[in-house]
Parts: structure tokens; sequence; C-alpha cells
């Protein structure tokens, strides 16, 4: 298996992967995703990576019709909206990301605890190509 670093980058070199990685402090034990270097609850400097299994549930959502920049430059806007939600990972840790697959026309019926797998998204052109974590029902 590939072997990331705590930088950044390599949060996106991992979803390139197919995979999700996170920290696990060594000291309290707390996972963050992404990777950490500094531990947010105790502030140890000493992690590890850890490897998600890109599973976990829908604990909130919105719908956005009025998009961040990005979004709108790659066709998100006030007719064609999108489901953004704090997906609760299998191993604890939250995280955002953009939900696909969903009845956007009916958030109503959403429901919390949709079960939910990670997948990817990739907009932009060859060298200009920016991959991003995004969840599908599973
Ligand atoms: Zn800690």
């Amino acid at each position: 298996m590939e072997n990331y670093s705590m930088n950044s980058n390599d949060f996106f070199k991992a979803l390139e992967d197919g995979a999700l990685i996170g920290s696990r402090c060594l000291d309290c034990g707390t996972m963050a995703v992404p990777q950490r270097q500094i531990c947010s609850k105790c502030l140890s400097s000493k992690s590890k990576i850890v490897h998600y299994s890109g599973n976990g549930s829908l604990s909130a959502f919105t719908v956005i019709s009025v998009p961040s920049m990005w979004m709108s430059e790659v066709g998100y806007n006030g007719k064609n909206p999108y489901c953004v939600g704090v997906v609760a990972l299998d191993e604890g840790p939250k995280i955002s990301a953009q939900i696909l697959d969903m009845d956007i026309s009916m958030p109503e019926n959403i429901q919390i605890g949709t079960k939910l797998t990670m997948t990817t998204v990739s907009h932009g052109e060859d060298g200009n190509r920016k991959i991003h974590l995004a969840f599908k029902p599973v």
C-alpha cells in the first residue's frame, strides 16, 4: 500500500488512488480526516496515517443553489443545485463533502443516517484537474 505523509497534498494523492486517509493521534487516539500533524484534542505531534474504509453515514446535509465560485464554474447554479453533507465515517471522524446521487429536487426525502460510500469527482482540464472527495449512497 502506498505510503502517505502528513503533507496535505497527500490527502489528494490518496484520493487519486481511491483511498481516504487521515491520522490517529498516538497519544490520545483521536482520529482526524484529513490527516493532521498536531492533534486537535491533546496537541500532541505524534500521529500516524490511517486508511479509512470510506464508508459512513449521512450526519447532516444542505442543498446549495448559490454555489461557491469553483462549483459555479463546473456548472452548478440555482437550476442545478448540489448537495453537501457531513459524513460520519464508520471509524468515527466526520468530514464534509459533496453527496452524489441524491434526489435533491425533494430534499425532504433525504434521510439522515443514509449509508454512504466514498467516491471522487474531478473537474478541470488535464493540467488543471482537481480531485475532490464525494460520497454516494451504498
Ligand atoms: Zn491527541
